[in-house]
């Protein structure tokens, strides 16, 4: 199944889907609360290719239940989430991996202070 990403314009938040065509995906996502498209063209609907086949049967993936997927999409939970200045990895509770702490070089998620401890040796 294709992977797409749908929200309402300008937006910083909306669905990931998974559909065979744009049309299917939109009309999908259009049913899901928390998207304010009360007009059709007023939603943008984008290919996200990495995550084709993650998923074999139409759906719109819940925030909740499928986390990582969106995670991996780098997309964030809440607004003002941190995000590493280094990677730009944003901070996700449900995953430790992504765990944003501040150090004197800004803010760093677990991997680029580990791979920056590794530089200084
Ligand atoms: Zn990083």
């Amino acid at each position: 199944m294709k992977a797409w990403s749908v929200m309402d314009y300008g937006a910083e938040c909306g669905y990931i889907v998974f559909a065979e065509t744009r049309g299917k995906a939109r009309a999908a996502a259009m049913g899901c609360a928390g998207l304010d498209c009360s007009e059709w063209n007023d939603v943008e609907v984008r290919r996200i290719p990495k995550l084709d086949g993650k998923r074999n049967a139409p759906c719109v993936l819940d925030w909740e239940k499928d986390g990582r997927i969106y995670y991996e999409a780098g997309w964030y939970p809440i607004d003002g989430a941190p995000s590493c200045d280094c990677c730009g990895l944003f901070e996700y509770d449900e995953f430790p991996e992504s765990r944003v702490t501040e150090t004197d070089d800004g803010f760093m998620c677990a991997a680029c202070i580990a791979h920056e401890a590794r530089e200084a040796e």
